[in-house]
């Protein structure tokens, strides 16, 4: 945990896990185009990500269809770590979405109830039907959501890993 008096600071919860992504147009599924997620330890990524031909063979190993990849038509290799900052708000300085956690998976979701617990006590302060106080209850409300997204979430990657 990097902390700094006063300011904001990234936590980095983990290490998470390599992953390789892309869509692939393909035939033999009802679908022209699909996107992949190829990850786990008895899978060399490394050597997996620099070619089309063992992006396919590895998919075609994985499940039990018969389809026909075409082509790639994008690929990324990255690793999904998971962080959050320490706090989600300072003085008129707030954060939402992936500027204030990240992972895999679950970003966009809690990004909007970010940004839907901040707009309208932004709102009603502006206005000045509420105090300044309500906005303390955001930073106050989400971490302790996004601590446990992030948490349920590693148990989950950890259990599908194999
Ligand atoms: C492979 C993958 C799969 C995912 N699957 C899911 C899923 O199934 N469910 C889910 O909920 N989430 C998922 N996510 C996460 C989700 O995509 C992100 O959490 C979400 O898009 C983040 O939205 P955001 O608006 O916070 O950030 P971003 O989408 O990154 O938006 C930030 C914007 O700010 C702009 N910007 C950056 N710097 C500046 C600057 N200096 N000035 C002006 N503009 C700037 C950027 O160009 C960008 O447009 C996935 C992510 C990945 C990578």
């Amino acid at each position: 945990m990097n902390e700094t008096e006063g300011g904001f600071a990234g936590i980095v919860c983990k290490d998470g896990t390599r992953v390789v992504t892309g869509d692939i147009r393909l035939t033999g599924v009802g679908l022209d185009r699909v996107q992949f997620f190829l990850f786990g330890r008895e899978l060399d990524l490394t050597k997996i990500a620099q070619s089309e031909e063992l992006v396919f063979e590895t998919i075609a190993s994985l499940i039990p269809t018969e389809i026909t990849s075409n082509k790639v038509v994008w690929m990324s290799d990255f690793r999904a770590n998971m962080r959050m900052v320490n706090k989600f708000g300072e003085g008129r300085v707030f954060v939402a979405g992936d500027a204030a956690h990240g992972w895999l998976g679950m970003g966009l979701d809690s990004g909007v109830q970010d940004a839907f617990n901040l707009g309208w006590k932004l709102a009603l302060v502006e206005k000045g039907i509420a105090n300044k106080s309500l906005l303390e209850t955001y930073s106050a409300e989400r971490l302790p959501v996004i601590s446990e997204m992030l948490e349920v979430s590693h148990a989950a990657q950890d259990a599908i890993k194999v």
